[in-house]
């Protein structure tokens, strides 16, 4: 060995030394970037372009590929889960899928964050056009773009349990009366029920219409009954971070995809939802009724929570 080489092999020992200590200063030490607000939009505005994503439609297969493409370029497991369903109308099966993406697999103890991605056929509940298009900016798009931007979060980042975030299909393949509700996570609940993965998910947080520009989040009272720590610690990091969206009160009881969650799955889940929006199922449910700001408060809120959750395993 020169004196060269050995100069370079003592000084490569040193640099060893140095930079193993760093990644893990790097979790502890650095905040996690910021939550992109406009990225978050962008998001949003992509997946409303793509027009009706109803279950088993052209759009919802155009979507699909968007978010595997996403999602696959971080550090997450992607996967289908994929099941049939009778279509309201002529009861033809309709290939559904929920999306599953995956942080640390690993982890045996997991949190589960959930959305609905497919839209509803129709803007049932606008007074003039009832038959019209309905694109989902808030009731579909806005969890979507939600858990988009939350990627670039939950790269690389150790988080207290493993996280995985569920797109569920089918939560309203709904005409008029006809239909039911909640087809893609109440397979999802059942399928962990009946056959139990080698995890278990020690919380769930669902959401749902979170990009309202008018944000005003109540605790919702069925969450407040299956999962009351899950919903109150989620609230009182919202007070700790003075984040006033997040209203410390019960208003609303919604009927959505966190009941199968709580009820057949036993995973206490809260749902976070804007139940007040007024766009609700109209044509108007559009990109210009949302805001990347909204997505934001959310997204850190949730962040700072999977930071520091409560212990879960109570
Ligand atoms: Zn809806």
């Amino acid at each position: 060995m020169t004196r060269r080489a050995a100069a370079t092999s003592l000084l490569t020992a040193i640099l060893a030394v140095v930079f193993r200590g760093r990644p893990h200063d790097l979790v502890a030490e650095t905040p996690a970037t910021e939550f992109d607000e406009q990225r978050a939009f962008d998001y949003l505005v992509k997946i409303c372009r793509l027009g009706s994503r109803m279950s088993g439609s052209r759009g919802m297969a155009e979507q699909q590929k968007i978010l595997v493409e996403h999602f696959t370029a971080f550090d997450a497991e992607v996967r289908f889960q994929p099941f049939d369903a009778a279509h309201p109308l002529n009861g033809q099966p309709v290939r559904m899928n929920n999306l599953i993406v995956s942080w640390h697999p690993q982890s045996q103890q997991r949190v589960l964050l959930a959305c609905h991605y497919d839209t509803r056929p129709y803007p049932d509940r606008d007074l003039i056009l009832p038959r019209g298009k309905f694109i989902g900016a808030n009731d579909g798009a806005s969890g979507v773009a939600l858990f988009m931007e939350l990627a670039h979060h939950l790269q690389g980042q150790n988080f207290p349990y493993g996280i995985d975030m569920v797109l569920f299909d089918g939560e309203e393949l709904i005409y008029g009366r006809q239909g039911k509700y909640f087809l893609g996570s109440e397979y999802f609940a059942t399928n962990y029920r009946d056959e139990p993965p080698a995890h278990k998910y020690l919380a769930g947080v669902l959401v749902d219409m979170i990009a309202d520009r008018n944000l005003d989040l109540f605790q919702e009272k069925n969450s407040l009954k299956y999962a009351p720590l899950v919903t109150k610690s989620i609230w009182e990091t919202a007070t700790r971070l003075k984040v006033k969206e997040f209203i410390n009160r019960a208003k609303h009881e919604v009927q959505d995809d966190h009941l199968p969650l709580n009820e057949i799955a036993q995973i206490p889940t809260c749902d976070i939802i804007d139940f007040d929006y007024r766009f609700w199922h109209t044509t108007k449910d559009i990109p210009a009724q949302c805001s990347g700001r909204s997505l934001a408060t959310v997204g850190k809120v949730l962040l700072a929570w999977l930071a520091n959750p409560p212990d879960l395993s109570r």
